[in-house]
C-alpha cells in the first residue's frame, strides 16, 4: 500500500485516483475547483462515468479515497504525486502547460521528504525535463526526488475496465526506485509493463493518438472514394480490418474524431515536431480530412433537403462519443453551428450530454428525448452513434416529423429497415446502398 496523491480531479485524475484506491492505496484526491471537491465530498461525481460513482462511494467509505483542495497537506503526506490537470490546446496548435507548471511548483514548494512526482497528464516530450526544473528551482529545502511519466490511456466511456484491464502500462523513468515504486503500485494489474526512457514515454502517448486519428481519417478519406463508386465503406472496413496487421478498431466511417483528446494532441505532437525541426505533413492531413468530414455531413443535410433557412434540423446526439458527457471539441458544436449559422432551426437530444451542451450552446432547444426532438423536423441528424438511438421507435418517429429524412454520420442504423418504413436514408461512405 503506497500513499498518493492525485492532482487534478477530473476525467483522468478521479478515475486513475479511486481505481487505486480500489487496488487498495491509500489517495487523496485534489483539485483546484472547490465546487468539485464539495461535490465529491457528498459522494456526487461531476462528470458521467459509468460505474465510477459507486466505486467512489465504496472506497470513500473504506476511508482509501478523501478529496481536497489543499495540495500542501497531501503533498506532504504522500510518497507518490501524479499530476492530472488539463493540458488545453492554445490556438497555435501548442499546449498549454500553464496548470503543470503551477502544480510543479506548488509541490516543490510542499516538499519535505523524498518524492515521486509522476505526469500523467498527456505532455509534450521535453515537459519531463521542464517540470524537473522547476521543482528544482522552487524547492524550499534540498529534498530528493524523481520524477517519471506514465501516460494515461483511458477512454471516457470504458474508463474503468480500461484502467484495470488495460493493453499496457507505460512506465518512463530514470531510476530504479521510481520503477520500483510505480510498477508495484500497478502489480496486481495483469497487462505488459513497458518500462522506457522519459523522454519516449512522453513520444508513446502522442504518437498513439495520432495514429488512432490517422487511422479514422483514412477510412473516412476512403468513404468518400466508397461514396463516389458506389462501394459500401462498412464493407471495405470489415475486410481491411481482418487483416491482422491492419485490425478491425477505429476503422468505422463517420463525421470524423473530436473530444478533448485526439484534436489536441494531434495539433500538439504536429507542433512539437515543428519545434524540434520536423514538418510531420501527414499530420496536417489527417487534421484537414477530419474538418471535411463535417462540412461534408452539412452539405449531405442540404442536398437532401435544399434550402437550411426556417428548416427544423432534429440533432441525436451531442457528447463527441457514445457514453460519455464530455462535450469537448465534440464534432456537434461545429455541425450546429453550421446549421444554425444558415438558418437552421435546431432541436437536440442527448441522453446524458444536454447539461455541458447548453454550458456551450445556450440557444439550441434541447428536446425531453429523441421523439419530442423530431417533432416537425425536416430532417433527422444522427451525430452521436449512442445505442440507444438504434432501439427508438422509428414508426412514431417518422410520425412526428415534417418530412422523413434521416441523415446518419455515424452509420448507426440498419439502412434496410429503415428505408423500408419510407424514410429518405442517407448515411456515410455508402453504407445507405447496403444490400447485405
Ligand atoms: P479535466 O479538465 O477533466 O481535469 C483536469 C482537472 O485538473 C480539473 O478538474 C481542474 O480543475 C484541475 N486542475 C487544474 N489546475 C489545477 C491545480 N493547479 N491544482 C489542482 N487541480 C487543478 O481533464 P482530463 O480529461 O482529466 O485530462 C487530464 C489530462 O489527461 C490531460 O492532459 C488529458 O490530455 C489527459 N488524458 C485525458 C483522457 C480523457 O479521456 N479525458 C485520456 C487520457 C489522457
Amino acid at each position: 500500500m503506497r500513499k498518493i496523491a492525485i492532482v487534478g480531479s477530473g476525467y483522468v485524475g478521479l478515475v486513475t485516483g479511486t481505481c487505486l484506491a480500489e487496488l487498495g492505496h491509500k489517495v487523496v484526491c485534489v483539485d483546484n475547483n472547490k465546487s468539485k471537491i464539495e461535490l465529491l465530498k457528498k459522494g456526487q461525481v461531476p462528470i458521467y462515468e459509468p460505474g465510477l460513482e459507486a466505486l467512489i462511494r465504496k472506497n470513500t467509505r473504506s476511508k482509501r479515497l478523501s478529496f481536497s483542495t489543499d495540495l500542501a497537506g497531501p503533498t506532504k503526506a504522500s510518497e507518490i504525486i501524479f499530476i492530472a490537470v488539463n493540458t488545453p490546446p492554445k490556438p497555435d496548435g501548442s499546449v498549454d502547460l500553464y496548470y503543470v507548471e503551477a502544480v510543479a511548483r506548488e509541490i516543490a514548494q510542499n516538499m519535505t521528504s523524498y518524492k515521486l512526482i509522476v505526469d500523467k497528464s498527456t505532455v509534450p516530450v521535453e515537459t519531463a525535463e521542464r517540470v524537473e526544473l522547476t521543482i528544482k528551482r522552487n524547492l524550499k529545502k534540498n529534498v530528493p526526488f524523481d520524477i517519471a511519466s506514465n501516460p494515461e490511456f483511458l477512454r471516457e466511456g470504458s474508463a474503468l475496465d480500461d484502467t484495470f484491464h488495460p493493453d499496457r502500462i507505460v512506465i518512463g523513468v530514470n531510476s530504479p526506485k521510481a520503477e520500483k515504486m510505480l510498477k508495484e503500485i500497478y502489480s496486481t494489474i495483469k497487462a505488459p509493463v513497458l518500462v522506457t526512457d522519459i523522454k519516449s514515454a512522453e513520444i508513446i502517448k502522442h504518437a498513439s493518438n495520432s495514429f488512432l486519428a490517422l487511422k479514422i481519417s483514412f477510412i473516412n478519406a476512403v468513404a468518400n472514394i466508397c461514396e463516389k463508386s458506389g462501394a459500401n465503406i462498412v464493407k471495405v472496413a470489415e475486410g481491411m480490418g481482418l487483416d491482422k496487421r491492419i485490425g478491425k478498431a477505429f476503422l468505422n466511417a463517420g463525421i470524423g474524431f473530436g473530444g478533448s483528446c485526439f484534436p489536441k494532441d494531434l495539433s500538439g505532437f504536429l507542433w512539437i515536431s515543428k519545434k524540434l525541426g520536423y514538418d510531420f505533413k501527414l499530420l496536417e492531413v489527417v487534421k484537414e480530412i477530419n474538418e471535411s468530414q463535417k462540412h461534408s455531413f452539412v452539405k449531405k443535410i442540404e442536398d437532401n433537403i435544399w434550402i437550411l433557412k426556417d428548416k427544423t434540423i432534429a440533432v441525436l446526439g451531442l457528447s463527441f462519443k457514445p457514453d460519455t458527457d464530455d462535450m469537448r471539441s465534440a464534432p456537434s458544436i461545429d455541425i450546429i453551428k453550421m446549421l444554425v449559422e444558415q438558418g437552421a432551426k435546431v432541436r437536440a437530444y442527448d441522453p446524458v450530454a444536454m447539461k455541458r451542451a447548453k454550458e456551450t450552446m445556450p440557444s439550441v432547444y434541447y428536446a425531453r428525448d429523441a421523439y419530442d426532438a423530431v417533432k416537425n423536423a425536416d430532417c433527422l441528424a444522427v451525430v452521436t452513434e449512442w445505442d440507444a438511438f438504434k432501439r427508438l421507435d422509428y414508426k412514431m418517429i417518422k410520425k412526428l416529423m415534417k418530412s422523413p429524412t434521416i441523415i446518419d454520420g455515424r452509420n448507426l442504423l440498419d439502412p434496410k429497415t429503415i428505408k423500408s418504413l419510407g424514410f429518405v436514408y442517407r448515411a456515410i461512405g455508402g453504407w445507405e446502398n447496403s444490400i447485405f
